[in-house]
């Protein structure tokens, strides 16, 4: 087959060319969810990363928390840091915001950070981005002076946000809204992304809020945090840990019931279960984790894998 291939690259290579070029356009046409990491919680291993997502607008991509192995999950789905527009983080628990500073580094030791990106989240985002380059800074002055790169440094904006409703930003291909969520002892934003192709909610961590119902109203696509209160109590038991720990788990989460009241109370199209708690304890099925939400909401339900892309259409 490859010589084959060889043998007609004279006539074939200028028409396989122009195919490349219209999949190229037709894929940068639209908009797509893909979950990067699916798992809650700042433990590493198992068959599921730390939380990441991107929304992909035509040609832009917004990515939403950026829990540990995030570049790499990026890398893998075949997006374009060059084409990344701004970061949204949802709390400054680490499994969402652990690896903002290296994938934005990521991307610029890669020459792909050349325009602006901004980095919106809860009080302490503007610190966080000023630190990491201060942690950095030999690597980074070492680059640029030996390797003629440009400086990262003024590129990356942090925005600092109160926690209130508001919108926080908009240009040409999306509008995003943020509302504060409670989620024990901090507090956490849940975005909306309302776009040409539909709209996309993202609950970050929350306890159950009926508010974030009304916030999502309407909405395609909600991604929603999840626990599994069997697993709950396993993984309290492989923590050791007592009353207590369980205690915060289960008030600062949402049971897969709570979710499919949420979803069901926003009357979404799909809602999409992601942020698993317990999160690497295979014995959970798909089934398992839909069948309590699905008792209360009668629409699409996914429960996520990492690397999963799910249109909007
Ligand atoms: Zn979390
Ligand atoms: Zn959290």
């Amino acid at each position: 087959m490859q010589m084959g291939l060889a043998a007609g690259a004279a006539s074939v290579f200028p028409q396989s060319l122009l195919a490349q070029d219209k999949a190229a356009a037709a894929s940068d046409s639209g908009a797509r969810l893909v979950l990067l990491g699916t798992k809650g919680g700042p433990r590493v291993g198992g068959s599921r990363s730390n939380p990441a997502n991107a929304l992909v607008v035509d040609d832009a991509v917004y990515v939403i928390d950026t829990g540990m192995g995030v570049s790499a999950q990026f890398v893998k789905a075949g997006l374009d840091f060059r084409k990344l527009r701004a970061i949204f983080i949802s709390h400054m628990h680490s499994d969402h915001e652990l690896e903002l500073g290296n994938f934005v580094y990521n991307s610029w030791v890669t020459n792909s950070f050349t325009k602006p990106v901004d980095v919106y989240g809860p009080v302490g985002i503007e610190d966080m981005v000023r630190d990491y380059w201060a942690l950095n800074r030999i690597d980074i002055e070492t680059r640029i002076a030996d390797e003629g790169r440009v400086d990262p440094r003024p590129l990356l904006h942090g925005h600092d946000m109160a926690f209130e409703k508001r919108q926080v930003m908009q240009d040409d291909k999306v509008t995003v809204s943020a509302l504060p969520t409670p989620h024990k002892p901090l507090q956490n934003f849940a975005y909306r992304f309302d776009t040409p192709y539909g709209s996309v909610v993202y609950s970050g961590d929350t306890s159950f809020y009926p508010p974030l119902a009304d916030f999502a109203k309407g909405a395609d696509i909600l991604v929603h945090e999840v626990l599994y209160e069997p697993g709950v109590d396993a993984l309290t038991k492989r923590a050791r840990g007592g009353e207590a720990f369980r205690a915060h788990i289960m008030n600062a989460h949402s049971t897969t019931g709570q979710v499919g009241q949420i979803a069901a109370m926003a009357g979404v199209k799909t809602l999409v279960l992601s942020h698993f708690v317990p999160g690497d304890m295979d014995w959970i099925t798909d089934d398992m984790w839909r069948e309590g939400a699905a008792r209360h909401f009668q629409g699409e339900i996914i429960a996520g894998h990492d690397l999963q892309e799910i249109p909007l259409s």
